[in-house]
């Protein structure tokens, strides 16, 4: 099954169209890659799979190769940033663990000593 390319009144969805505005670092056929608006530590970046899909689990289930192609932009970005291979990748799915837009992202942070466990 394949879902649906956009979502009306996704916000990610109308940062891939260029609706609205954003930082924009990277992208790639699948993918695009911007600066989080409240960023988390020197380097948060976001990137979105350009086809709308709710989260991480939903991207894997109907398309590896693009949840493979957001990881590898988002180390290509990590490259960028000066990062030096040291960084964290999150995907918070679900209200509960902090989800508020649901269409799948990965955080990228860097650039500052990172904690375990994560709050
Ligand atoms: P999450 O809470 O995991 O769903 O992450 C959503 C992220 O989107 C948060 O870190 C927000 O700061 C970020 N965000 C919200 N609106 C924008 C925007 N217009 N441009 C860039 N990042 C945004």
């Amino acid at each position: 099954m394949s879902p649906e390319p956009t979502d009306t009144g996704c916000l990610f969805c109308s940062i891939v169209a260029a609706d609205i505005p954003a930082d924009v670092v990277g992208e790639t056929e699948h993918s695009l890659a911007f600066r989080d608006v409240n960023p988390q530590a020197p380097t948060h970046v976001l990137v979105v799979p350009r086809r709308h899909v709710a989260n991480a689990g939903e991207l894997a289930e109907s398309a590896a190769d693009e949840l493979g192609d957001v990881v590898l932009l988002a180390r290509t970005v990590a490259d960028q940033d000066g990062l030096g291979g040291d960084y964290r990748l999150v995907f918070n799915t679900g209200e509960g663990a902090g989800q508020s837009v649901f269409h799948a992202h990965l955080h990228l942070l860097g650039g500052r000593a990172m904690k375990w466990p994560p709050g």
